[in-house]
């Protein structure tokens, strides 16, 4: 019965898929077209992600669905409708965007990203197809259908599709993104399965950093290697990558901060370290965070540095290190 639920809603989305698709092909995909194309996507990249259009309008997809047979009530339970209180249905992508198939790595499309391409809109820039018996978003990775197949045991974890998107054209090929929500265990675990080693790259603003540091911690008890790479020329890697180009990129990724490196040096931007009472507030603040380091000889390399940098006796950094530690039992 779910498995057959499950089974329909693939086929839904597929078709669903193929639709957006010659949208964007046709006369009303025009715009569409040409905002992708201003971004520099090309056409193998379009066909490669299977990217579409959603036309503004409330019932192009449902009358395309229902003309081949699959009922209203079940567009519903793919997410691609939404049902008014009359009991009709409406088309859940209504306002004229660009859209992203997110496929899982069995290679089903579990969902939907739509991007919005004109300005003046305030239904909020991207909207996802909402949870559904096969869209889960906190159990999934953008791009991780091909990802899977990069060999280096290395992954790329960004924020937004078009960083993924990006990569991939420029031959990045082991970029993926957690779905327009925080990263979460269940996106570590399923890393997990095809790689050991993660780099960190997330928006170069404030609330990257943020989310990159929480992202870290997740993966950190998921006992998987990280680096955090700081982006330095643009918002994003989209933007940087089309500003440098791919083997910038690639100095950035070998150039990422081990995790640790990367918080203690958030940490140390908040501080001035020539003012001896804010020495002593970043060494309380940079202890705690090692109190924190599993990895005994990992401790004891960050106890060096951050002393050296306070100006402290390792031993002394140490001893403070341990008390807290103490109390977290
Ligand atoms: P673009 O380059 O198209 O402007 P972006 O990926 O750089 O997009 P960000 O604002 O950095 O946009 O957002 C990163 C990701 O977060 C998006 O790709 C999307 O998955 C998700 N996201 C952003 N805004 C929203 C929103 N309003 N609702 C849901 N998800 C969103
Ligand atoms: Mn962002
Ligand atoms: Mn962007
Ligand atoms: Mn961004």
């Amino acid at each position: 019965e779910t498995a057959d639920k499950k089974k329909r809603i693939y086929e839904i989305n597929a078709e669903a898929g193929r639709y957006f698709y010659r949208c964007l092909a046709g006369e009303g995909g025009k715009v569409a077209y040409a905002y992708l194309k201003e971004r520099g996507i090309s056409n193998a990249t379009i066909k490669k992600f299977g990217l579409g259009f959603a036309p503004e309008g409330w019932t192009g997809l449902l009358q395309y669905l229902t003309q081949k047979g699959y009922k209203e009530h079940d567009i519903y339970e793919a997410g691609l409708a939404k049902a008014r209180d009359n009991g009709t249905y409406y088309d859940a992508f209504y306002d004229g965007r660009v859209m992203f198939p997110i496929i899982n790595v069995q290679g089903n499309i579990i969902g939907f990203g739509g991007r919005i391409i004109t300005e003046n809109s305030n239904t909020g820039k991207y909207l996802n197809t909402p949870e559904t018996l096969v869209f889960k978003k906190k159990e999934n990775l953008f791009g991780l259908n091909f990802a899977k197949n990069d060999n280096s045991g290395k992954l790329l974890l960004m924020e937004g599709y078009m960083d993924v998107i990006s990569l991939h054209q420029a031959g990045i090929g082991n970029a993926v993104a957690s779905l327009g929500t925080a990263f979460t265990p269940e996106q570590a675990r399923l890393i997990k399965r095809y790689a050991n080693k993660v780099v960190l790259c997330y928006d170069a603003d404030q609330a990257g950093r943020k989310a990159a540091v929480r992202a870290g911690a997740i993966l950190t008890d998921e006992d998987m290697k990280t680096r955090v790479l700081t982006i330095t020329d643009g918002k994003d890697p989209d933007e940087f990558i089309k500003a440098r180009g791919p083997e910038m990129f690639q100095i950035l990724v070998e150039s990422a901060k081990p995790l640790l490196t990367f918080r203690i040096d958030e940490i140390k931007k908040k501080y001035d370290l020539e003012d001896t009472e804010q020495i002593l507030e970043f060494s309380e603040e940079a202890a705690t965070l090692l109190a924190d380091v599993k990895n005994p000889v990992e401790q004891e390399l960050y106890i060096k540095r951050v002393a050296q940098e306070s100006g402290l006796a390792p031993d002394t950094l140490a001893a403070r290190v341990k008390v807290l530690q103490r109390k977290q039992v």
